[in-house]
């Protein structure tokens, strides 16, 4: 195991991010590889301070396959940092960023990891509350892995300080931006983790991100109305009616008509991934 902070030399910077920075590190005594996350406070910087204990709250609980492993959890005055399973092919978003439109079967595959990791981390009872492709990692065999749980939560059945997590909010769900949506009957909010999922897999396939036109640059408010009222969803022509019924499934603006992470690992779309793609697709695919 990792005793240390000391145990570890920065060998580069592997990302940045609300808050923090992430680095590529090597154990020295083990010459290991790892990825840490640093959030680092200010005086007056409290809303990180509990973002930081809350994401490594959470840390502490989740082990799957589908979920990029924390390793350990070290907490100064100062700053909080994760010592991480390293994730050598970065994010699916710098897949996407340069300019790769990914196929159905390398879609759904990742599509069932995400499911197989939300119905893991839903059966604890934690949203995770980010899931978009920055968010998304893959590591050397082309396992996708679901990371980053900063705004996540343990669902205590009341409504917390994630309310005040105003950052990217374009995977965010419609019930999200309605004050009425999170009242009474909604407490707990894992729907939301599914339209992300759903947004994510329109844009695989689309190549950029697909609720509002190519291009346009909108202000919060148009975004905010392109997710709770927009009725275009921009479906590729050639895409097959699997994906089109799994997207709309997840795409559903009132959650409670919305796909359950339970039906939707059973969806024809990400069953037919068992036979066609594979991990090592996923890296000739978009690594070549
Ligand atoms: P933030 O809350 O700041 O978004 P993330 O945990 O999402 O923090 O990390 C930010 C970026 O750092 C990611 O988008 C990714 O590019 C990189 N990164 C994070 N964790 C890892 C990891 N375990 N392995 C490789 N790269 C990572
Ligand atoms: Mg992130």
């Amino acid at each position: 195991g990792i005793d240390h902070l000391s145990d570890l030399e920065k060998l580069a910077v592997l990302g940045h991010g609300n808050g923090g920075t992430v680095y590529k590190v090597r154990h020295k005594r083990t010459a290991s590889i790892f990825a840490l996350k640093v959030l680092r406070f200010d005086q007056n910087a409290t809303g990180i301070r509990q973002q930081a204990v809350r994401e490594a709250e959470i840390l502490k609980l989740v082990d799957s396959p589908y979920i990029v492993r924390c390793h350990a959890v070290f907490n100064s005055e100062d700053d909080l940092c994760f010592a991480m399973e390293h994730m050598e092919r970065g994010s699916l978003h710098d897949v996407l960023l340069v300019g790769k439109v990914l196929n159905e079967d390398i879609i759904s595959r990742v599509a069932l990891r995400v499911l197989k990791g939300l119905h893991y981390l839903h059966g604890m009872q934690i949203v995770h509350g980010d899931i978009k492709p920055s968010n998304l990692l893959i590591n050397a065999n082309g396992d996708v892995k679901i990371a980053d749980f900063g705004v996540s939560r343990v669902v205590v059945g009341e409504r917390d300080a994630y309310e005040a997590y105003m950052g990217t909010c374009a995977y965010m769900s419609p019930e999200r931006f309605d004050p009425e949506g999170w009242g009474g009957d909604n407490p707990d909010g894992f729907a939301g983790d599914v339209w992300s999922l759903g947004v994510v897999v329109l844009e695989c396939l689309v190549g950029h991100y697909p609720l509002i036109r190519y291009g346009e640059k909108p202000d919060w408010a148009a975004l905010v109305c392109a997710i709770c009222f927009g009725e275009r969803l921009e479906m590729p022509e050639n895409a097959s009616p699997e994906f089109r019924n799994f997207v709309r499934r997840c795409l559903e603006k009132d959650w409670r008509k919305r796909g359950t992470v339970e039906e939707l690992l059973v969806h024809p779309f990400v069953n037919k991934s068992c036979c066609g793609s594979t991990a090592q697709g996923m890296v000739d695919f978009c690594f070549q």
